[in-house]
């Protein structure tokens, strides 16, 4: 058995591919340009990521060797809110609209007042506002449109010629009812009154399920078996927590990037707008969660990576400095305290490494005053932790004394292992019995 997991995320393109037993057999990447543009623009002809994954599938199959003829299954994720609105047979009908793209401000605010609670749908970002703003701007596009895609599934589609299809985690921000699977009336009323056809909107296939086969040209072309199964993806950053390997209620899931974004599963979800807290679906368990922009880029203010790394290893996570700040990068906070104009407060003046240790303690803070909030059941057992915080072993042990729990990094933290535990699912009936057969080993603090 070979499970082929391809992850679109924010810094290109990662393939994966992994057996049955556990064992990873090779990765492949390919960069993809940055989208850039003026006044919160961000767009990408999707012919790239195409590009992009030929390049990557390419590179795997050199490593995997006889074996790639005979993989058994794959799974896309990717960007989540990265829009394609495309025609009859999916061709894109103008660059796409990136995940962090910023024009559709007014539409997010009128979504705020028709959607109160329904944090998936806050912000520019979502790709229900997105929508709204091709359509007051760019009108004459709708007389073409016939499927709205997300990243992950216009691959997916491209792949399989299966168009008008998306799963449960990427649908979200187009306003999906994430409990039923279905459009709910709100939705294809205000997509009606814009001038879209609601038939537009994508039949939901659950990540993990049967998307499509591969078709012979595609097969030909990336030398996979033709007819192999696609299954249903999910978002790069669903896609990374399932690789992390959270499948029970109880586990969170924190991600230290350039902000604090943290997760708990739980078996219901929790909405709270106001304080940015929205919840994820993965089959049955929910995952509420919310952003803090304390993190990384608040650390960035006072000190390069490269000092980071130095002080580091001086750490004494067994000796709290006892001072306490609250880091932020830039005015306005919104979980786990939500006040728009909100400062922070500085470390104090001391040497760096008192510093450097405040600014980490504070951090961990936040972060356990973050999963009071979220957990409505009960508090998390074990904290799983991606992203790139986690190169620091010292805060890694500071969070366990913090939170109270074993804090766990797992040792392949790649969004396309998660991707390619989907396409596992057939084999091994659910998706946490394929994170269990193909879960990689973690570190372990406490
Ligand atoms: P993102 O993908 O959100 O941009 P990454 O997951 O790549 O972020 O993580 C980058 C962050 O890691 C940076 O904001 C930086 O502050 C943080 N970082 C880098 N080195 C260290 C370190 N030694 N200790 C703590 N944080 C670090």
């Amino acid at each position: 058995m070979l499970f082929l997991g391809i992850d679109f995320g924010t810094s290109g393109v990662r393939a994966l591919a992994v057996d049955g037993d556990g064992r990873i057999r090779g990765q492949g990447r390919a960069a993809l340009p940055e989208a850039v543009g003026e006044d919160g623009w961000r767009e990408q002809d999707p012919a790239l990521w195409l590009e992009a994954l030929t390049q990557a599938l390419a590179q795997l199959a050199a490593q995997v060797g006889a074996a790639w003829r005979q993989a058994t299954a794959l799974a896309i994720d990717g960007t989540s809110a990265t829009l394609v609105p495309a025609d009859a047979r999916g061709r894109p009908l103008r660059p796409a609209l990136m995940y962090h793209d910023q024009r559709a401000r007014a539409e997010a605010q009128m979504l705020a007042g028709r959607f109160p609670g329904n944090g998936a749908l806050a912000g520019a970002s979502a790709s229900l506002a997105k929508l709204l703003w091709l359509a007051r701007h760019e009108p004459a596009m709708l007389a073409g449109l016939r499927h709205l895609h997300h990243q992950a599934d216009w691959i997916a589609a491209q792949l399989t010629g299966c168009w008008g299809r998306s799963d449960p985690g990427n649908a979200l921000k187009l306003g999906l009812d994430a409990a039923s699977l279905r459009w709910p009336g709100a939705v294809t009323n205000l997509l009606e009154a814009a001038g879209i056809d609601p038939a537009c909107l994508p039949r939901i296939v659950p990540s993990g399920e049967v998307f499509g086969a591969l078709q012979p040209a595609w097969a030909e072309h990336l030398d996979l078996p033709a007819g192999l199964p696609v299954l249903g993806g999910t978002t790069d950053s669903l896609a990374a927590l399932i690789a992390a390997g959270v499948r029970t209620p109880g586990q969170a899931a924190s991600s230290l990037g350039s902000t604090l974004v943290l997760k708990l599963a739980a078996a219901r979800p929790l909405d709270d707008l106001a304080a940015g807290i929205y919840s994820h679906r993965l089959g049955t368990l929910w995952l509420p969660g919310g952003a803090s922009n304390a993190g990384g880029a608040a650390l960035l203010r006072h000190f390069s990576p490269a000092e980071m790394e130095a002080l580091t290893l001086q750490l004494r996570p067994e000796r709290p400095t006892g001072r306490l700040c609250y880091p932020l990068p830039a005015a306005g906070e919104r979980f786990p305290l939500n006040d728009p104009a909100f400062a922070g407060t500085p470390p104090p003046a001391a040497g760096p490494l008192t510093r450097f240790q405040a600014l980490l303690e504070g951090l961990s803070y936040i972060e356990a005053w973050g999963y009071r909030r979220l957990a409505v059941d009960a508090p998390p057992q074990a904290v799983l932790t991606l992203g790139g915080g986690t190169r620091n072993a010292a805060w890694m042990q500071l969070r366990a004394n913090v939170l109270g729990r074993p804090v766990l990094v797992p040792d392949c933290p790649e969004a396309a292992l998660g991707a390619a535990m989907l396409a596992a699912v057939p084999q091994f009936g659910t998706l946490a019995a394929a994170q269990g057969a193909l879960a990689q080993p973690c570190r372990r603090f406490e």
